[in-house]
Formats: structure tokens, C-alpha cells, sequence
């Protein structure tokens, strides 16, 4: 477990939820509590901050989504339901 002062989202854990991912987990967030309780604000601002760009780019992921489905005739639209609804089902028969 290594935490990154100056880059929190360089920080690295071995947990399952932080393992090979560029994500900040409690054990980081703890860690750094207790390391340097002054810097500690500082992290989780910076954290909040880069959840609020995440969740901005999902929103306009899903507004390109809903853009290029609204494209598609019915035709296409069918085929396309059709093999996600196919990917969906292997998808769960591997879980
Ligand atoms: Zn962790």
C-alpha cells in the first residue's frame, strides 16, 4: 500500500476494490487520516473533486449514448437490443 501526497489518485492499495485500478479507497483515505490529519481535508476535497469530474463524464457518456441510439432506425434498434440483450445473458451466465 503506497500513498501519494501530492497525487492521491496515484495512490495504490492491495484491497480487492483498489487492486490494479486508479481509485482511492478507505484504507488510503484512512491511512492518510492518521499519517497527516492537517493534509487530510485537503485529500478528501481533492478526492470529492475528482468524483464530481467522474460522475460529469459519465453524464456525458450517457447524453452521447441517448444521442446515438436516437440516430438508429427500428430496424437497427432491434438488432442492437437484440444482441444486448444476448451480451447480457452470457454476461450473467459467467457470474
Ligand atoms: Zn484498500
Amino acid at each position: 500500500m503506497h500513498i501519494d501526497r501530492a497525487h492521491p489518485r496515484k495512490s495504490t492499495c492491495n484491497c480487492p476494490f483498489a487492486d490494479g485500478r486508479r481509485v482511492v479507497c478507505k484504507h488510503m483515505i484512512a491511512l492518510y487520516f492518521t499519517a497527516k490529519p492537517k493534509a487530510a481535508e485537503d485529500f478528501l476535497k481533492e478526492v470529492e473533486e475528482w468524483e464530481a469530474e467522474e460522475l460529469e463524464r459519465e453524464e456525458q457518456h450517457y447524453e452521447d449514448l441517448e444521442r446515438y441510439v436516437k440516430t438508429l432506425s427500428k430496424t437497427e434498434l432491434q438488432e442492437q437490443l437484440l444482441s444486448a440483450l444476448i451480451e447480457l445473458e452470457e454476461l450473467q451466465n459467467w457470474g
